[in-house]
């Protein structure tokens, strides 16, 4: 069956110091509260991967990702890291699709396959985000537009690649705007992506994909969210930053 997965997304925030700092906190607070089997996922900043890894090896429900990898296995590309690179710090996941990437620098469902493929091709677990802008909620062409993410970026996998691939629905006009899609919106959606799995691979495939929820998720309204049939966890940003936050969404599921 699927897991439940709370992951932090730090974004671009955070020195190295700051960031070893509040994952300690992260680490001594979940230690003895994670009883649900719920999978805490912690997505920082390249710099501190390295680190935050030997700091969670005493912690077996906490695992590092990074927020970016090269679609690119290495050479001259300047400024860029690869799958192997971040592999090779101890982490275990990499969010791919995220708005944010795919608003400011331009990565398309083609480059989002590719660099899907370098993921798996290295051990690396994607936290793959979709979701549709506020135009697209407001015209109703946010299911297509959630169908054409998944099926351009991930459909040319075969069904085994679902083992290591989560999925986050990610409304754009939710993320960082304190406008959470009401546990209903959500549900609808993570069916409908849920759904669109089991068309093309079956519903086993579908059943044991875990697909989170992110766009302002707060200790608040984490539990009528993840409450909901089709809601696994969620990808939590600004809350994420604050350990007492995080750690109150990480406890929904005890
Ligand atoms: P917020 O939780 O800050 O809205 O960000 C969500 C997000 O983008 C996580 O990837």
């Amino acid at each position: 069956m699927r897991k439940n997965i709370v992951a932090g997304n730090w974004k671009m925030n955070l020195d190295y110091e700051q960031g070893l700092s509040l994952f300690s906190e992260i680490v001594n607070m979940v230690k003895d509260e994670v009883r649900g089997g719920q999978e805490v996922v912690v997505c920082s900043p390249f710099i501190h991967l390295a680190s935050l890894s030997k700091l969670g090896a005493s912690a077996p429900h906490v695992s590092i990702g990074a927020q970016n990898i090269s679609q690119e296995p290495s050479g001259a590309f300047t400024g860029e890291i690869s799958a192997t690179q971040v592999k090779s710090t101890g982490a275990s996941y990499v969010i791919l699709g995220h708005s944010e990437r795919r608003a400011y620098f331009g990565e398309t469902d083609e480059l989002l396959a590719k660099k899907v493929d370098a993921a798996l091709a290295h051990d690396l677990f994607p936290i793959f985000c979709i979701g549709e802008t506020k135009e697209e909620r407001e015209s109703g062409a946010f299911y297509d537009v959630i169908k054409r993410q998944l099926t351009k970026a991930l459909f040319h996998l075969d069904a085994a690649a679902f083992g290591k691939i989560v999925l986050a629905y990610e409304p754009v006009w939710a993320i960082g705007t304190g406008l959470t899609a009401t546990p209903e919106q959500a549900q609808e959606v993570h069916a409908f992506i849920r759904q669109t799995l089991a068309e093309q691979y079956g519903q086993e495939v579908a059943d044991n994909c875990s697909i989170l929820y992110g766009g302002s998720a707060n200790p608040s309204n984490a539990q009528s969210l993840f409450s909901q049939p089709d809601i696994d966890g969620g990808l939590i940003g600004g809350a994420s930053l604050k350990s007492r936050d995080f750690l109150q969404i990480i406890n929904v599921f005890n």
